[in-house]
């Protein structure tokens, strides 16, 4: 097995441990990988460590570094049936939503292969004649990438592409459930032409794989996309040696209905807020807030039609949506509704997993919704990363952004509204990182992507994407030096 990429070397883990990835649509295997650990994940960092340290990537000057990743995303493209074919075994994922994935990937890869060769230093004006002044962009250094299981490639792609644009090194960490397309972009990057440990592979758990990544003296900087427990861990351990840390974390994301908005629009996009891969996307529009005046007729129409949702596997074409990732997973979203009931909040539909039994194998949960919810209940304070909409009622402009805000978290949401300047008004009143007016979910690699408040540190896509990944520095050059006489 050699499904590690240490040095520029496949390799199998040290301790030559396996795993068996199951896809959650129906159990079936899908492939046997390595996991790593400690070792494996020590070792990783010292090759990327020496790839920084002497090796050409980071010297390689922004235009090269800019093809390469062109080449990539031409490559990603060539490939795409393939590795949306693997996205959908490893995550249960529609194929359909699994091929927008790798479009999604290519655009990443040719916009910061792209970008790279714009966004340059500057010369600073020093005020005298005898000096003159850069500002120059470097590396980071050593960065640990980690990412989670609900869009893989995506996600991955949007912290490789930037790391190799700016002249990185890296270890990237998948999500120990879904690493297929992680071991296929590491291949497209060797078959590119990257130069050995540069990009480097460590697959294994979390707490095993991942955690020695960032406490790691050697790593530089820490890129992590997971949920905010984990976050939190993970921006604590770095703080041992100072490390950079961009996180994006968990969202429990506001879908604000006025009623003014054009309802069948703004029902239909209720339901592809939340229900879309069953909820696990991290903006997923799960907290429905609706005005008072049209909240009954509103949710009556989402309920009936959550209630028509058809479940099924990756490559069954009448399915709508498909399952959660994990028996684990599962658990936790039951416990979740289970909770939310406990507090008061009323089940208008789901709750429980289908008795279809063509669906028996895999993790599935009927579409959920709970309305009467409100302020201190559980089941809005916390993401339950799953098929469940909650549902609140608000009287007012001024009610319905004390609402939305009301929470740790602040990752995204909509507003919807046929009053232009309203929608325009409670959208930058919003403490969210990315807004959507009657709208939800579309996200351009042009514009930057991350989290308020407790949602993250980071971002991710855009310019700002690139400057995570970049130090930059200031050269200032006596071009007459002189003794300064000080101390004679
Ligand atoms: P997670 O449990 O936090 O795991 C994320 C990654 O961290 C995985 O690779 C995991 O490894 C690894 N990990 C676990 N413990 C670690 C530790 N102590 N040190 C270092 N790494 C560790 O999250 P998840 O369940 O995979 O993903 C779902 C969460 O991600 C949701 O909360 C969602 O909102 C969030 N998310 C946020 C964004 C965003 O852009 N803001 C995007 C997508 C997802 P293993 O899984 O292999 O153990």
């Amino acid at each position: 097995m050699t499904d590690l990429l240490i040095g520029g070397r496949w390799t199998g883990a040290i301790d030559e441990r396996t795993r068996e990835i199951r896809c959650p649509a129906d159990g079936s295997l899908v492939a046997v990988v390595d996991e790593g650990g400690g070792k494996d994940a020590a070792e990783a960092v010292a090759a990327a460590r020496q790839a920084f340290d002497q090796g050409p990537w980071p010297r390689t000057p922004a235009g090269p570094r800019g093809d390469l990743l062109l080449r990539v995303a031409d490559m990603v493209a060539r490939d795409k049936d393939a590795l949306a074919r693997a996205e959908s075994l490893d995550t249960g994922k529609r194929l359909a939503e699994s091929r927008l994935d790798v479009d999604d990937a290519v655009a990443c890869f040719r916009y910061y292969g792209r970008l790279v060769r714009t966004e340059t230093g500057r010369v600073v004006d020093t005020g005298t004649a005898h000096a003159v002044s850069r500002v120059v962009h470097e590396p980071v250094g050593v960065c640990a990438l980690i990412t989670p299981w609900n869009c893989p490639l995506p996600q991955t792609s949007w912290k490789v592409a930037p790391a190799l644009a700016a002249g990185n090194t890296f270890v990237l960490k998948p999500s120990e459930l879904t690493p297929s397309t992680a071991i296929a972009l590491m291949r497209l990057l060797v078959e590119a032409g990257l130069p050995d440990g540069v990009a480097n592979l460590v697959l294994g758990p979390g707490p095993e794989a991942g955690a020695p990544l960032t406490d790691n003296p050697d790593v530089d900087m820490v890129s992590f996309t997971g949920g905010l427990r984990t976050g939190r861990r993970v921006m604590a351990a770095a703080a041992g040696t100072v490390k950079r840390t961009s996180l994006e974390l968990s969202g429990k994301n506001p879908n604000v209905v006025f009623a003014d908005a054009d309802f069948d629009t703004a029902v239909d996009h209720a339901l592809t807020a939340v229900f879309r891969h069953s909820g696990q996307v991290c903006s997923a529009g799960a907290r429905l807030m609706v005005e008072g005046s049209v909240h009954d007729a509103f949710v009556e129409a989402v309920v009936h039609r959550a209630r028509g949702i058809r479940l099924g596997g990756p490559f069954d074409e009448r399915a709508q949506t498909g399952p959660l990732i994990s028996a684990a997973h599962r658990a936790r979203v039951e416990a979740y509704v289970a909770a939310g009931l406990a507090e008061g909040a009323r089940l208008r539909c789901g709750g429980t997993c289908p008795d279809d039994p063509a669906l028996a194998d895999g993790y599935y949960f009927l579409p959920t919704v709970l309305d009467r919810c409100h302020s201190g209940m559980s089941v809005l304070a916390d993401e339950s990363f799953g098929p469940v909409l909650t549902v609140e009622r608000f009287a007012s402009e001024d009610e319905a952004v004390r609402l939305a805000n009301d929470t740790v978290y602040g990752l995204a949401g909509a507003v919807w509204s046929g009053d232009e300047e309203r929608a325009r008004r409670v959208a930058s009143r919003l403490r969210l990182g990315t807004v959507w007016i009657n709208d939800y979910h579309p996200c351009l690699p042009q514009a930057e992507w991350g989290g308020f408040k407790q949602s993250g540190t980071g971002r991710e896509l855009g310019p700002g994407g690139l400057a995570e990944y970049r130090e930059t520095k200031h050269i200032w050059r006596n071009t007459r030096p002189r003794p300064r006489g000080w101390f004679a």
